[in-house]
């Protein structure tokens, strides 16, 4: 029988798409689901992005574009970090991705392999780890622990890291804990990483606008002592609510420039050139869609929170980013992952259990809030009424 490489046997996958596909399967059943599982926003794409494709299609813009992406994106991507970080990258420095997720699999994919460590946030996005296996590099959790905000320790971090330790991933705002993390602990860590130059850092900066009640995103690309070493992956799915279109955004050091746009072309040739010029239109055009779907989230927001603690044995500490709230659910007797998957098939609720996102989400299922007020209280009646039957 044929056989994949060994790499296989290891790679996961995100389970937020198997919820997904069986509250999908269940909907088609004719069951009433509330979806609270998936983490992409239920906006549309705002009109001006969708007209631009459409105007870049009608112009000719059929063929390749540059492995790297077209310069106007780069730029206009270089402009955006400008001004949301208040640091100048290169054009030249810039990749267009299809999508924020291959950032990750470029990266990992570069830096891991038998023999070398990858230390990654633990509960944080399941394709940290998954790919982190697939290179053979051994996986190294951080823990991000409620009590510290949801936010990684500086010092817990530091003490992990030694000569084997190839790259550190770090996300904030994130995924699933809605944690943001404070500049001082960041600084610790930069600090400390002196003493091991040759450790690289991916930060995953996807949601650095979406953060509430002024909470500051500290992008990795303000410590200019790291840069040589620092990937930045972000994109246009969350900001933009262009999940379906995969774009993303690369921000890489000199020396793995060219590993990055040589396996660009090896693998994707270029990202699809209507997407490109859409790109553009959502970085340098009317920024009201971003800001109407961020007040719609923080009311929402509050809208969970409240009703999480009202729960019985259930305590929701408030998320400062993105548009998870992660519950604390361990005093209901419920396992995590089994609360989840009894919630979908009794209740029509579809939320995932925090083990999905690493051994320390025992105990947490996330609740995606990208969906309507309406929805997000009709699942918290069912919610409640099912904890306390
Ligand atoms: N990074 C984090 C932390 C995410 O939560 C996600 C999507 O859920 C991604 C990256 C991937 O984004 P994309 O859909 O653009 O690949």
């Amino acid at each position: 029988m044929i056989k994949a490489v060994s790499g296989f046997d290891r790679i996961g996958e995100e389970n937020a798409f198997a919820v997904l596909a069986r509250a999908t399967q269940l909907a088609a059943q004719g069951m009433d689901v509330i979806n609270l599982g998936i983490g992409q926003p239920d906006f549309p794409t705002p009109d001006h992005i969708v007209e631009a494709a459409v105007k870049a299609l009608r112009d000719g813009h059929h063929g390749y574009t540059p492995a790297t992406g077209i310069l106007p994106l780069r730029e206009a991507v270089a402009k955006r970090t400008l001004q949301t970080t208040g640091v100048e990258v290169s054009p030249e420095s810039i990749c267009i991705m299809p999508g924020g997720k291959v950032t990750m699999f470029a990266a990992i994919l570069m830096m891991g392999e038998p023999g070398t460590e990858i230390m990654y946030p633990d509960p944080g996005f399941p394709i940290y780890r998954s790919m982190i296996e697939f290179t053979g590099a051994t996986p190294v959790p951080i823990p991000v622990r409620e009590e510290n905000g949801f936010a990684f320790s500086g010092e817990e971090a530091l003490s992990l890291v030694n000569e084997k330790t190839r790259l550190i991933i770090l996300n904030s705002p994130a995924n699933p804990t809605g944690g943001v993390t404070p500049r001082a602990e960041i600084e610790l860590l930069v600090k400390g990483l002196e003493n091991f130059p040759n450790t690289a850092i991916l930060s995953d900066e996807i949601y650095d606008v979406m953060t509430y009640d002024g909470e500051e995103h500290v992008s990795l690309l303000t410590f200019p002592e790291i840069r040589d070493r620092l990937i930045v992956l972000n994109g246009w799915s969350k900001t933009w609510a262009m999940t379906g279109w995969r774009m993303g955004w690369s921000i890489w050091p000199d020396a793995l420039y060219d590993n990055v746009r040589k396996l660009a072309v090896n693998a994707w040739s270029c990202v699809n050139a209507p997407s490109q010029f859409a790109g553009i239109a959502a970085i340098e055009g009317p920024q009201d869609a971003v800001t109407e779907m961020m007040t719609a989230f923080d009311a929402r927001r509050k809208l969970v929170v409240e009703r999480a603690n009202a729960l019985p044995n259930v305590t929701c500490a408030t998320p400062k980013g993105a548009f998870y709230a992660f519950p604390n659910i361990s005093q209901t007797g419920w396992k995590a992952k089994e609360l989840a998957s009894a919630l979908l098939e009794e209740s029509g609720v579809a939320i995932i259990g925090g083990p999905d996102f690493g051994i320390l989400g025992e105990g947490y299922v996330r609740l995606s809030y990208a969906n309507s007020a309406e929805n997000i209280s009709r699942a918290l009646d069912r919610i409640e009424e099912f904890l306390t039957k």
